[in-house]
């Protein structure tokens, strides 16, 4: 399979975006929105897979794309979940776990997501400007916006508990034990004893220390985690929307199934304070008979050794220090293939088969830029601009030298947006220049913008991008208007 004989079947969602981050725009339009903030959760226990990976490059791609579409600033947020389990063990019929937190310290978190994780968060930085923040599972429980929110959903604990286990009803709320750290993985024997204002208070019991009390309030009181779809649950509720951000929480396609009882939970704890984040579910990765590309089948690997892998999986797929190639082709291939799928909302929502996957990535990014073929970029642009490109009197477009904006060729086609007006353009030509003033010793004045002169226009210009931004470069585009298709 090359990049050209890709094609996607319509879907339901596909069909009803022109682009994946559309699914966005109600509450972008709808509320005095200042930035996106996309958060991508992960469990650290061993090395990343591909399917981590592209999630991860996903989250990038996406808030670039949000960026430039929507024109607020965007970040990523990689909440990097300490409390998946390092160690576990069955006494008497009961599984205990304790999870990475408490079995490595500080450091040796901290030299496990260097290993893993950072250098692909660095690099598609690099290439995306998009600005990210690493925040583990014990930052985050430890916070008072987390922990009320938790206290919270005590109120209604039987109806939540149903939601978030449906066989047994109870949720799992563990707290490990103060000593050891070990916990009950299923909280059997976790009971809430009192709950008021104040905070909860629980009690719990270790296999070797025997029974202990906790008192969670929202500034402390021990360790909480919780079981993954309650954890989503408190984490989606625990964003305030009077900060103005608006959250976006980048997911594996499973969860798309998943959230059907994430919402059943938020459904019995009634709306509170806001609408909930936005949810984006990306591409699964499939084995060849259809099941998820998952941590599981590397456990079970190592378990029985190479000969129970599914043989037409390559290496790299499940481990990408496999890869045959450097880091930077790795990054390269990925980030490619995020691009790609993103190009067209049929390529984005759908899943993948490992090998269409390989396939797609072997050929690395796209060599050929057939501008005809590629679906016109959108660009938002303010309205007293647009008019004046929509009358033909503006030709020329001034922006900061963000990589997808590098990505622009000329034959390109552009179409501006304003609220609901568009505007279709071709690339006639690009200029490049480190800063604005000298943007103008070879750009014409009027060609930017009639109505004003060098001196007012350089002002609007600096109040629109600040140092940092302009310190990225500066380029232009020459613009012709096209009809419509
Ligand atoms: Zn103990």
């Amino acid at each position: 399979m090359t990049v050209s004989t890709l094609s996607s079947p319509n879907t339901v969602l596909a069909n009803a975006v022109e682009d994946a981050v559309d699914v966005l725009r109600p509450r972008i339009v709808d509320c005095d929105i200042e930035s996106i903030g996309f958060s991508v959760g992960t469990q650290i226990n061993g090395h990343p897979h591909l399917g981590t990976h592209l999630v991860q490059s996903l989250a990038f791609l996406l808030a670039e794309r949000a960026r430039d579409e929507f024109g607020i600033d965007t970040s990523v947020d990689f909440c990097a979940l300490d409390n998946s389990p390092a160690q576990t063990f069955r006494v008497d019929g009961r599984r205990y776990q304790r999870a990475y937190a408490h079995t490595l310290n500080a450091d040796e978190i901290t030299a496990l997501l260097a290993r893993h994780y950072l250098p692909l968060f660095d690099a598609c930085r690099a290439r995306t400007n998009v600005p990210y923040a690493v925040t583990t599972y014990t930052q985050q429980q430890d916070t008072p916006a987390f922990r009320g929110e938790f206290l919270r959903t005590l109120e209604l604990l039987d109806a939540v508990g149903s939601w978030l286990s449906p066989n047994s009803g109870s949720a799992h709320i563990r707290l490990p034990c103060p000593v050891c750290g070990w916990a009950e993985k299923h909280a059997d024997r976790t009971r809430l004893l009192e709950l008021d204002e104040a905070g909860g208070l629980f009690e719990a019991f270790c296999f070797e220390h025997g029974r202990y009390e906790a008192d969670i309030t929202p500034l402390g009181g021990g360790y909480l985690d919780l079981a993954t779809l309650y954890r989503n649950v408190v984490k989606e509720r625990s964003y305030r929307p009077g900060d103005r951000t608006l959250h976006v929480m980048v997911k594996g396609g499973d969860w798309a199934f998943g959230c059907q009882l994430v919402d059943g939970a938020h459904a019995a704890l009634g709306l509170s304070c806001g609408p909930l984040p936005v949810r984006i579910f990306t591409p699964q990765i499939l084995g060849s008979d259809g099941g998820k590309l998952s941590k599981s089948l590397l456990r079970e690997t190592a378990e029985a050794g190479p000969a129970t892998r599914d043989e037409t999986t390559p290496a790299w797929l499940l481990d990408p220090s496999e890869w045959p190639g450097t880091q930077e082709d790795y990054v390269e291939a990925l980030t490619g293939l995020g691009e790609l799928v993103l190009s067209d909302p049929r390529h984005f929502f759908r899943s993948y088969t490992t090998t269409a996957l390989e396939a797609l990535m072997s050929t690395r990014r796209p060599a050929t830029h057939d501008s005809r073929a590629m679906r016109p970029r959108n660009m938002p642009i303010y309205r007293q601009y647009f008019d004046l490109i929509a009358s033909g009197e503006k030709t020329v477009e001034v922006r900061v030298a963000y990589e997808s904006m590098k990505r622009i060729r000329v034959g390109d086609r552009i179409n501006f947006t304003c609220r609901e007006s568009s505007c279709l353009t071709r690339v006639t030509r690009i200029g490049k220049y480190r800063t604005f003033e000298e943007m103008f010793g070879t750009e014409r004045v009027e060609s930017v913008n009639p109505r004003a002169t060098e001196a007012e226009q350089l002002e609007a210009i600096h109040a629109i991008f600040p140092p940092h931004k302009e310190g990225l470069g500066v380029l232009t585009f020459e613009i012709e208007r096209v009809d419509p298709e």
